[in-house]
């Protein structure tokens, strides 16, 4: 009975890794989700109804601690508040609100640092007196959750196209010595709590503010995935600090498992881009959206195409890869790019879908839209395994993806998305381009493929654009 707090944590933790490996799988992705809720709640019910205390003669009982009032209060807000944004977002603000909501878990891990000092700093407490772990999980939950907090909101503010990026020369060494600075007020504040002083912890929150702006603002274009992943893990690490602080196990757990799994992601996407972390976060890669509206500098020539010949072309081909890209989530074409699919299959053609790491605008982007409009999950192929097969392909279609079939990453020394691997659609024998115009994608610059000679555009908005190709696959 007494230990059934700590049940309910194990069953929380496992409910966090059995919902984490399904995760995994696009088709045991939703479930995946739900489970580890599950875990999560029972937790919070662990944490907050069956806390045993003991009574000093061997008995004892469960006793709340805290305002329950107000803590049910606050999750009933919080509550309503996620499920209303969850509810409404556009599957395009998808990723701003995944940045919003990390930035939250960071905001939590600090304010928990915050309180936590606020009860241990005293004239009376001497700094000797705080257990240095204790004292190293407060100062790490608050300036990793800190910098993850004010990451998170400039990364947020960047998706959404209100934030721009942000470098001036030798920012690396500024954001060095910012850092130097933090550990700094960080450890002369172990000194200074032994005088019930605080300055210098609200120096190290200021510090990491800072840090954060500075961390973030100058990553642009291209890099941003793995900045998005790192900021992930940040927030796993801190509220693993607070679980630590709390010797709370399921909260470590849960920390610990949101950290390893954005380190991973980030290493996943540091792949993706062929870059190092160090190169990200140092080498001010990726280029700025404000280049976006540029003209060919070449001087090529594009070649418009029209929907009657696109529709032909497919419907007599043997193969067909479509590449989907950002633009297919801004049209919300998922379910018509399903039908113009389903159409070409049933006249015999093989029709496969081609999935870049970073395509869209979150990890992930492009499975969880195609998931949306019941694709069939073997359909959809990783880039490596992909890649050889553009050979063998008649026709591919470019849905609203830019950055991810740009040839620069492997011809341009000087581009900012160079060495970056990307789907080699140019090798197929015609290659279709479905976006608006001649605009950028994210990294703001140029894509020779639209002017090879193998390429037509088929200007308009991806869901237009595929509606008008289904009318005409069925007149064709
Ligand atoms: P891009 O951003 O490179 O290109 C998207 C293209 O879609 C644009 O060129 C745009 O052209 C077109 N488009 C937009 N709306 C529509 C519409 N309604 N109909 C048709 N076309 C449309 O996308 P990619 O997926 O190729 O690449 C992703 C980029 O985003 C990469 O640079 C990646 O690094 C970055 N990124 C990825 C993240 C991730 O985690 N996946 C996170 C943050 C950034 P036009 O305006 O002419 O229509």
């Amino acid at each position: 009975m007494k230990h059934l707090q700590e049940l309910l944590y194990l069953l929380g933790s496992v409910g966090f890794i059995v919902g984490l490996k399904m995760m995994g799988k696009p088709d045991s992705a939703r479930k995946g989700n739900l489970v580890a809720a599950a875990g999560m709640a029972l937790a919070v019910i662990g944490v907050l109804f069956f806390n045993w205390v003991d009574d000093g003669a061997g008995g004892g009982s469960f006793e709340i601690t805290g305002n329950l009032g107000l803590i049910l209060g606050a999750i009933a807000v919080g509550t309503l508040i996620g499920t209303l944004i969850a509810k409404k977002v556009k599957m395009t603000k998808m990723p701003e609100m995944v940045s919003l909501f990390n930035g939250m878990g960071g905001l939590c891990a600090a304010l928990i640092s915050i309180i936590e000092w606020r009860g241990i700093i005293s004239p009376e407490t001497a700094a000797e007196a705080i257990p240095l772990g204790h004292y190293l999980a407060i100062m790490a939950g608050l300036i990793i959750g800190t910098v993850s907090f004010i990451g998170s909101m400039v990364a947020w503010g960047k998706l959404s196209g209100k934030l721009g990026d942000f470098r001036f020369p030798g920012q690396q060494y500024i954001n060095m010595i910012m850092l130097l600075a933090i550990l700094g007020a960080a450890y002369m504040n172990y000194g200074a709590a032994a005088e019930g002083n605080s300055l210098y912890f609200y120096l190290t929150i200021g510090l990491a503010f800072i840090y954060g702006l500075l961390f973030v603002f100058p990553i642009g274009g291209a890099d941003m995935p793995v900045v998005i992943s790192l900021l992930n893990s940040f927030t796993g690490v801190a509220a693993a600090c607070g679980g630590f602080l709390y010797h709370n196990n399921v909260m470590l757990m849960g920390g610990i498992l949101v950290g390893s799994a954005g380190t991973i992601l980030t290493v996943v996407m540091c792949k993706a881009m062929n870059r190092s972390l160090l190169n990200v976060l140092l080498g001010n890669f990726g280029g700025s959206s404000a280049a976006a509206g540029a003209t060919n500098a070449s001087g090529g020539t594009v070649r418009e195409v029209q929907a009657t010949d696109v529709a032909i072309m497919m419907k007599y081909a043997n193969k067909v890869i479509v590449v989907p890209g950002y633009g297919l989530a801004v049209a919300q074409a998922q379910h018509v790019v399903h039908e113009l699919e389903t159409m070409l299959e049933a006249e015999g053609v093989d029709v496969k879908y081609a999935i870049h790491p970073v395509a869209g605008r979150m990890p992930g982007h492009m499975n969880v839209l195609l998931a949306e409009s019941n694709v069939s999950y073997d359909k959809l192929v990783e880039m490596e395994h992909v890649n050889p097969e553009f050979a063998a392909t008649d026709v591919v279609l470019v849905v609203g993806a830019n950055d991810v079939v740009n040839p620069a990453a492997k011809t341009d020394p000087s581009s900012p998305i160079y060495g970056m691997p990307i789907l080699d659609v140019e090798n197929s024998k015609q290659i279709i381009v479905l976006k608006r115009s001649m605009k950028s994608g994210y990294a703001g610059i140029e894509n020779e493929l639209f002017f090879n000679p193998k390429c037509g555009m088929l200007f308009g908005d991806a869901k237009d654009s595929l509606q008008k190709l289904v009318n005409e696959l069925k007149v064709v």
